[in-house]
């Protein structure tokens, strides 16, 4: 491994190289932008490099020091895992122990004010292992209000040896004098035509199925390395059936039983109880497909580019009030999420409405 093997994202590669290669590392970075096109990955390369004894300006991942920085960073992850599932949300942060390299990750909702208290303390220690210190702090709009003036004190006098490394994939959702502290390196999605490269290898893809597969992954190297199409479709199964009843005009009769597939459909969909977010982004991936289709965009701006002779006979059967109509319900639907509330209900109701309008 080195940064060779980092895949898209040239400029902000180019920008850690430049770092490295100069050794002027910033005390704070930010680096932003979607999830999974490899912000952490970076940040743990350039740690690395800051680190390893064999190759000038770049990483080799097997001398002593680097084995021991990925011991440190797996230890790290490890460590976040299982504190996650302590009950008692309060005592996750017992007995935290930070190495030279270290990331942070929320531990509830937050990355909490005990955390931050940590690191501010060990930050100004003298490092233990390595010449210097490296704290990546992932998703770090998710510290909590109260220790974000902590970590902005820490930003604001930073220790000689230690840099920071913020993540976020919004970062207007940082506080703007946090974000102001740090240089911004921003991550673009990965291009299509990378991704193609990355989709693993299943039996019979076909060039369709694999386009699916790289716009699914809108531009997240991780999402792109474990794209399952079965799953996948198994997943949108029930929302095809739900659409092929709602897109189609209301039948004469109230009759129930031609409102059946609406509920079987329904009844599939709220099932997926424990991942209904990443059900409800098929759904919404769809509903902005047909937008599309319906308003003629473009066919590469299109996901489910497999199924597109489907997609333009419900768009042309919903028209635009009924995919608005579509979107308003799968945003209650998201908000009843949050609430736990039962979704089937809402979603037969949804597809009744629609199929009436
Ligand atoms: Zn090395």
């Amino acid at each position: 491994m080195s940064f060779d093997s980092f895949i898209g994202n040239s400029r902000a590669l180019a920008s850690v190289r430049e770092m490295v290669a100069s050794g002027r590392v910033p005390g704070s970075l930010l680096f932003s932008g979607t999830d999974g096109v490899g912000k952490k990955t970076l940040a743990r390369m350039l740690a690395k490099a800051l680190v390893c004894e064999r190759s000038a300006g770049d990483f080799c991942d097997a001398c002593p020091r680097c084995r021991k920085a990925e011991e440190m960073f797996t230890t790290a992850e490890e460590d976040l895992a299982r504190r996650r599932e302590i009950k008692d949300a309060a005592r996750r942060v017992e007995g935290l122990v930070y190495f030279d390299f270290q990331i942070l990750e929320p531990l509830t909702r937050f990355i909490l004010t005990e955390q931050i208290r940590q690191l501010r303390h060990v930050a100004y220690t003298r490092p233990f292992e390595f010449p210097r210190r490296m704290f990546i702090i992932d998703d770090a709009q998710t510290v909590h209000w109260q220790a974000a003036d902590l970590l902005l004190k820490v930003l604001e006098e930073p220790p000689d040896s230690t840099s920071f490394i913020l993540i976020c994939s919004n970062p207007y959702e940082l506080r703007p004098t946090i974000r102001s502290r740090c240089l911004q390196i921003v991550f673009q999605p990965v291009a299509e035509s990378a991704m193609l490269g990355l989709l693993p290898k299943q039996e019979g893809l076909n060039k369709t199925q694999m386009v699916l597969g790289a716009r699914v992954a809108s531009g997240s190297v991780a999402k792109a390395r474990s794209f399952d199409l079965a799953a996948y479709e198994q997943r949108r199964k029930p929302w095809l059936e739900f659409l092929g009843v709602v897109a189609r005009s209301a039948p004469t009769s109230a009759d129930r039983a031609d409102w059946r597939p609406l509920f079987d459909s329904a009844k599939a969909l709220a099932e997926s109880r424990d991942d209904f977010e990443a059900t409800l982004d098929i759904g919404y991936s769809l509903l902005r497909d047909l937008l599309h289709v319906l308003l003629q965009g473009p066919e590469s701006d299109v996901t489910n580019v497999d199924i597109l002779p489907r997609l333009r006979v419900w768009a042309a059967g919903l028209g635009l009030r009924g995919i608005e109509l579509l979107k308003s319900g799968l945003d209650q639907a998201y908000r009843l999420q949050i609430r736990n509330v039962n979704q089937q209900l809402g979603l037969e109701a949804l597809g009744l409405e629609v199929s009436a309008r």
